[in-house]
């Protein structure tokens, strides 16, 4: 889990890769997931870690579409992106809200990408020259 590599099962025995569910815990705040090798939870207790509805509205005022600039999926389509995520302290306020479609906010917690603010509440994202 912490090097990012691996997969792990979901309780329905399907295989996802830690990224996936990464980005799942992300939207959705906790999964029941049981992961191979160390068996670890990937949320533990931390309820607030998913945006609420009211947050929700509140962002959708002000995003019409996916937060990356040009990006014209409808915000109905997005997920709520932590944009510092929770584990590294990220708080589940507007602020730190970001909506995404499910295109971009897999490349948002793709290592190869850095996302950077473009203008106003728009972001893009770069790829990294290694
Ligand atoms: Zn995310
Ligand atoms: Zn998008």
């Amino acid at each position: 889990m912490a090097a990012g590599l691996g997969t792990g099962t979901l309780a329905t025995g399907e295989a996802i890769s830690i990224r996936s569910i990464r980005r799942l815990a992300c939207n959705a705040g906790h999964l029941p997931v049981v992961l191979g090798g160390e068996s670890m939870p990937v949320d533990v207790g931390k309820s607030r870690r998913r945006f609420t509805r009211h947050q929700s509205h509140a962002l959708a005022v002000l995003h019409d579409t996916c937060g990356i600039a040009g990006c014209e999926r409808p915000f109905a389509w997005c997920e709520l992106h932590h944009l510092t995520e929770w584990s590294k302290g990220g708080p589940t306020d507007l602020a730190n809200a970001l909506p995404l479609c499910g295109h971009h906010h897999r490349k948002a917690h793709d290592p190869a990408y850095e996302m950077r603010r473009h203008r106003g509440r728009e972001y893009v994202l770069k790829k990294i020259r290694r």
